[in-house]
């Protein structure tokens, strides 16, 4: 399956948590949309070369990734845009809820459920939406930590749980079905990131008895669509036509081409379209799911899965010589049902752990750093494992790398930073 990609000779890329590499089908595939399809095809090619129903052909073959069924799972937008649209339909749909057992009677004492429980450390766009919508919609957001998570659930104030599935910093991974499971029976509504889940682990968003309500996920981290492709966008179908999404944009119309004057939702998970999709981004995000899909014949994500484990485990280990001589600190679980798929060594204070960094990928090994909070939250050298295209021999390579890199620390200048860390 490495063969799929056009990775540069003599480097170790371990940056597809990030940005996944160039799939080789990729070129051809956006150079026939260009050369092709837009250029003779045209605006013909919307029906002709399907451009209209690609953003849901795509979304069909990331479903099985993530336990989806066909139509239900769409392409479109950012991973950031569609954050904001799902969590807007699930505050909504609390409120609803709540709404519909206050007439019926009975709940007259339970206080209003305008909580929307999360993760203290997240991605920082995540934090950023959900704060943004309490605060035009009347809302608190609770922060906790990763194991404070089951216990406030109980709380009768909850009315959303938004968590990251495996976490940006520490390669955490939280078990779905668990959280699932108490946040239903606590009559909380979910909304999962699968950012650094899709075509990394296993997920099963409508597993028997704990299902998940809503998810977004990221197109170019591990299903290798290419620098900023679009993201994609899940409800669960019960849930689904309960509920707008607050970006009434023409596409996600019942009738866009009866161009009509109201707004009228499609049904399904159409409505979460807002705008015209961008096709050549589409393109060269099919070309990388298909890269994940490849794996299908050989195991599919359960195979992947265990190649991913034995990648970091084999790093791990690799690893606990410099990172006893330099004092980093594994941030990443050792067990491996804790554990997404990449390795996060947390740096002593005052260290230069940027400046580190950049000697590892001067050396040919590709990882990123990512800065702490200047409290508890240290800086962190961040390796992610990509089962389709990385070798246990990268990872004992790079862990040699990474000795080397320390090693030369001492007395050194910090380098500067450049924007994208
Ligand atoms: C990568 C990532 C994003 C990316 O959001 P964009 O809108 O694509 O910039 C969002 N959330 C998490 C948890 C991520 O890891």
């Amino acid at each position: 399956l490495r063969a799929l990609f056009d990775l540069p000779d003599g480097l170790i890329y371990l940056d597809g948590n990030s940005l996944g590499p160039l799939p080789r089908a990729a070129g051809e595939a956006v150079g026939r949309a260009v050369q092709q399809e837009w250029g003779q095809g045209l605006i013909r090619s919307w029906n002709t070369a399907g451009w209209i129903d690609r953003a849901q052909a795509v979304g069909d073959a990331i479903a099985p990734l993530v336990g989806a069924g066909p139509g239900e799972l769409l392409v479109a937008d950012s991973t950031s845009l569609n954050l904001h649209k799902v969590l807007w339909a699930a505050m909504s749909l609390a409120q609803a809820r709540q709404q519909a057992q206050g007439t019926s009677g009975g709940a007259a004492q339970r206080p209003q459920r305008r909580v929307l429980l999360t993760e203290q450390v997240n991605f920082p766009t995540d934090r950023y939406m959900a704060d943004g919508l309490a605060e035009s919609r009347g809302w608190t957001v609770r922060a906790v930590p990763g194991d404070a998570l089951l216990p406030a659930l109980a709380e009768p104030d909850v009315g959303v749980l938004m968590l990251t599935h495996v976490n940006y910093r520490s390669g955490a991974l939280h078990d779905m079905a668990v959280v699932n499971r108490a946040a239903t029976a606590a009559g909380v509504l979910t909304v999962w990131d699968l950012a650094h889940s899709a075509g990394a682990v296993p997920v099963d968003l409508k597993a028997d008895g704990a299902a998940a309500d809503f998810a977004v996920g990221c197109g170019y981290k591990y299903l290798n669509g290419g620098p900023g492709a679009p993201a994609f966008v899940w409800v669960h179908p019960a849930l689904v036509n309960q509920v707008e999404q607050p970006l009434r944009g023409w596409l996600g119309h019942a009738a866009p081409f009866a161009f009509e004057t109201a707004y009228r939702p499609a049904s399904g998970i159409a409505r979460y379209v807002c705008g015209t999709p961008p096709i050549l981004s589409l393109t060269a995000l099919q070309a990388g799911v298909q890269t994940v899909r490849a794996a299908d014949a050989l195991g599919g994500m359960a195979a992947l899965r265990r190649k991913s484990l034995s990648l970091t485990r084999t790093f791990i280990g690799a690893c606990g010589p410099v990172a006893r001589a330099h004092g980093l600190r594994l941030l990443t679980p050792l067990e491996d049902d804790r554990r997404g798929s990449q390795v996060s060594w947390g740096c002593p204070p005052g260290w230069d752990g940027y400046g580190v960094m950049q000697r590892l990928i001067a050396a040919g090994v590709i990882g990123d750093f990512r800065a702490g909070d200047g409290r508890g939250e240290p800086d962190l050298l961040r390796f992610g494992f990509a089962p389709l295209y990385n070798r246990h021999e990268e990872a004992w390579r790079a862990a040699q790398a990474l000795a080397d890199a320390c090693s030369h620390t001492a007395g050194a200048t910090p380098a500067a930073r450049p924007t994208v860390t």
